[in-house]
């Protein structure tokens, strides 16, 4: 239905079998204690799957975007937390691909492709959530250093990671163009990491801030030119939205998936309850929905894959209907299976509680509208 081809069909099955056998026995188990799950980051990292996107020069398989959100989708079906050990490599070595020096490229991105080092994405602080020209942290230039002082919060991986892509300001007289990328390695002096966030849902990734005090990095550290920070946060995000989508689309799926077989089995009324055409309806929007928001994941990932210069729009708009979507499904999943939908014991009510994050993070849905509103007035603009 998607037009996959025989490779990746085999793609999928192949990891589908993994998550089979090996993130879904530990979904629920991650989910209470909150612990990063190394175990299966090695999996990953010995089938490949945390270079996805990196090009072969740079020790990637460049199998592109579209392989990273298969790969995203199936784990997600079983383990949202798990899923993000993927989507985030792919987040927090776009920086260096998309700014870096050749030099970067050569030194960093090996490591991450062949995941023998987690990377993290570090924009939001505080007073910066969805207004990221708030950034407060500062990097200043001394001899051949850059000193940076200044606080990171809620960030994905932080304490797992290796390697840390930090927007930071190095010219404060000139608001969002003062500030600039660059990359922290892990144990760097004045480096230093909060504590462990105790979220809702996505309870095995970790979330923390990350803390510089007067840190000192090379300047070869920077990425690309002083002031092109936000250009590189944006586009990094630009091409990473898609992947929060095909979370969206996996963890739909896995909650549908539970309340179908749910409805087969359960009795009521002398029948069971998917024979029931209320049930039945909802149980065909869930399903229909999910269709629609993997066709727009599928099709925007191929379009960054052709290499298409400007995706913002489209991956905002994969990003927003997919995870609208996800939200929406996992909630009519535990409708479907009532009180049992809202025990522990179905997977259902971790879905939704995991789910609730992809509005959030990446940018909420609410930024996601004004950046293809943004997109709209340019190309109505145009064809006046
Ligand atoms: C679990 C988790 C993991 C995260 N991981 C990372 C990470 O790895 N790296 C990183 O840099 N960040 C990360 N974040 C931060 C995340 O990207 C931000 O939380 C998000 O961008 C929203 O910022 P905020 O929470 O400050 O919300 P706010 O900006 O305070 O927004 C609050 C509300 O106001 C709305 N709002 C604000 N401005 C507008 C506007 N102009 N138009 C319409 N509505 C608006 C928002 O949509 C939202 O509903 C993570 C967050 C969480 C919770």
């Amino acid at each position: 239905m998607y037009l996959l081809n025989e490779e990746q069909k085999l793609f999928i099955s192949q990891i589908r079998r993994m998550v089979t056998e090996k993130v879904a026995p530990r979904a629920d188990e991650i989910d209470r204690t909150g612990e990063f799950p190394w175990d299966l980051k090695d999996i990953f990292q010995e089938m490949g799957l945390l270079g996805l996107s990196v090009p072969e020069e740079y020790g990637g398989c460049y199998q592109g975007h579209l392989y990273t959100c298969l790969a995203v989708e199936e784990i997600a079906k079983a383990c949202v937390s798990s899923s993000l050990i993927v989507q985030v490599q792919s987040l927090g070595w776009h920086p260096i691909m998309i700014g870096g020096s050749e030099e970067q490229k050569k030194k960093y991105l090996p490591n991450i492709a062949s995941g023998k080092k987690l990377v993290a994405f570090a924009l939001t602080e505080a007073n910066a959530g969805s207004d990221a020209s708030g950034v407060q942290t500062t990097a200043r230039l001394e001899g051949n250093e850059y000193v940076l002082n200044g606080t990171k919060q809620w960030i994905t991986n932080a304490g797992e990671a290796g390697i840390y892509t930090v927007i930071a300001i190095t010219d404060k007289s000139k608001g969002a163009r003062g500030a600039s990328a660059f990359i922290v390695e892990k144990d760097t002096p004045g480096f230093s990491f909060g504590k462990k966030e105790n979220k809702m849902g996505i309870r095995a990734s970790s979330t923390r801030e990350l803390i510089f005090e007067s840190c000192r990095i090379p300047k070869e550290n920077l990425i690309g030119k002083p002031g092109m920070g936000f250009i590189v946060a944006m586009k990094t995000l630009d091409s990473s939205r898609t992947g929060v989508g095909a979370q969206g689309v996996g963890v739909a799926q896995g909650a549908f998936d539970a309340a179908a077989a749910y409805a087969m089995e359960r009795q009521q009324f002398g029948q069971p309850i998917i024979s029931i055409q209320a049930v039945q309806h909802l149980l065909a929007d869930m399903a229909t929905q999910i269709e629609a928001a993997r066709a727009l994941v599928y099709s925007v990932a191929k379009f960054i894959d052709s290499k298409a210069k400007d995706v913002s729009k489209e991956s905002a708009m994969a990003k927003l209907f997919a995870t609208d979507v996800a939200m929406k499904v996992t909630v009519d999943a535990v409708q479907v299976m009532g009180g049992a939908g809202y025990m522990k014991e179905y997977p259902v009510e971790k879905m939704m509680r995991d789910a609730k994050i992809l509005q959030i993070y990446e940018g909420t849905n609410q930024i996601q509208r004004n950046v293809i509103g943004q997109a709209l007035i340019k190309e109505t603009a145009k064809k006046r």
